[in-house]
């Protein structure tokens, strides 16, 4: 086993992302099999259970009111709705269950009770279960621990310097802070970012800083390419090239070897070639459905089909850590707080979002005249 380190420094990062390519590839390829099996590929299916509406501005998301996109919003899904779609899932193939919502944070009511009642159900369709809520207090995570929680998702998104230039309405140091309300419970720790937002080369190796020197390390770790989104203030991107992708997921399997490297927006820009070097990067987990939140994902029959060609199989559920065992609300231990607690605001201005909020207010304005 290769030594986990926490102690990275961006100029390390650097020099492993740029070692030319079949180097960084056998490295990274060597460090994947000390550590993983790497035939074995975790499946997660994605589900929004509740869309668009967002208050925050990230300048990748369709999914922010502020901006005027194509999507649809709908409200909380039931839980019995989430309940059929985790059952597909898991027939399709998928060991684990994430479900998102475009919340800020938590807000303890009605909602997150009903969210914690859809963890319990699926927990006891023993299947792994995220969730992706916005912040979380620590209250809020252990009441999410105790409902059979297995991992939380929070993205850093990127370098704390590039951070500011994508999102003005919350701070990096509150996603640091929730990363480690959820370190205070056995939920396991599912943090990435994205490439492709206009960031440098030195924004990544920050990001990979920033997720390395976490300790423990993130236990999965998602790479999304930016899908530029009409309407978003990043809708004018270049597609990442697969090269940088693979150069990432290399760098990330490197310096946080136990984690799960996760492929995940932007795989239907990738050819099939392209994803096989990324599994013999060090990729070892993927997004399943035909939709990623709001932005296209490939069908899970050709997921199936590759994984075939490549004699590559779906992962067991609770492979890495033992199921979490779910209590019942009326057991619970943790009572609501009534917590609806005040993130930060940082409130900088950012040219390319509030270019396209005024866009999109002419848009409606147009809209409404018709
Ligand atoms: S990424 Fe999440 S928090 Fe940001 S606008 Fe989209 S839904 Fe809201």
């Amino acid at each position: 086993m290769s030594e986990i380190r926490h102690n990275w420094t961006k100029e390390e990062i650097l020099e492993i992302y740029n070692k030319p390519l079949m180097e960084l590839l056998f490295e990274a390829a060597q460090i994947h099999r000390l550590h993983h099996d790497p035939n074995a590929v975790q499946v997660s299916t994605l589900l929004s259970i509740k869309t668009g509406g967002c208050s925050e501005d990230c300048g990748y998301c369709p999914q922010a009111a502020r901006y005027h996109t194509d999507i649809e919003g709908n409200d909380l899904m039931p839980v019995q709705v989430v309940k059929a779609q985790a059952l597909r899932a898991k027939a399709s193939g998928s060991s684990r269950v994430c479900m998102g919502a475009s919340w800020r944070n938590v807000k303890d009511g009605p909602e997150f009770d009903e969210v914690l009642e859809m963890v319990r159900t699926i927990n006891k369709l023993d299947m792994e279960v995220c969730c992706t809520l916005g912040m979380v207090t620590e209250n809020q995570a252990k009441r999410l621990a105790e409902a059979g929680l297995y991992a939380y998702n929070h993205n850093l998104d990127s370098s704390e310097e590039y951070y500011k230039e994508v999102i003005s309405t919350r701070g990096y140091q509150d996603r640091l802070d929730t990363i480690g309300n959820v370190r205070k419970t056995n939920v396991t720790v599912c943090s990435g970012g994205i490439i492709g937002m206009g960031e440098s080369i030195e924004d990544r190796a920050g990001m990979l800083v920033a997720l390395s020197t976490l300790d423990p390390q993130p236990e999965s770790t998602p790479i999304n390419a930016l899908v530029a989104v009409e309407g978003t203030p990043l809708e004018d991107q270049k597609p990442v090239e697969i090269w940088e992708m693979i150069r990432m997921v290399a760098a990330t399997r490197i310096v946080m070897p136990e984690t799960q490297v996760r492929l995940s927006a932007g795989r239907t820009q990738m050819s099939q070639e392209g994803q096989a070097m990324c599994f013999f990067a060090g990729a070892n987990s993927i997004f399943a459905g035909d939709k990623l939140l709001t932005t296209p994902n490939p069908d899970v029959n050709e997921d199936m089909k590759l994984f075939q060609k490549l004699g590559l199989n779906p992962m067991k559920p609770f492979t890495k850590k033992v199921q979490p065992r779910t209590v019942e609300s009326a057991d619970s231990e943790f009572i609501a707080q009534g917590e609806n607690p005040k993130w930060t605001r940082p409130e900088h201005k950012i040219d390319r979002n509030e270019e396209a909020k005024a866009k999109a207010k002419e848009i409606r304005a147009e809209l409404k005249e018709k």
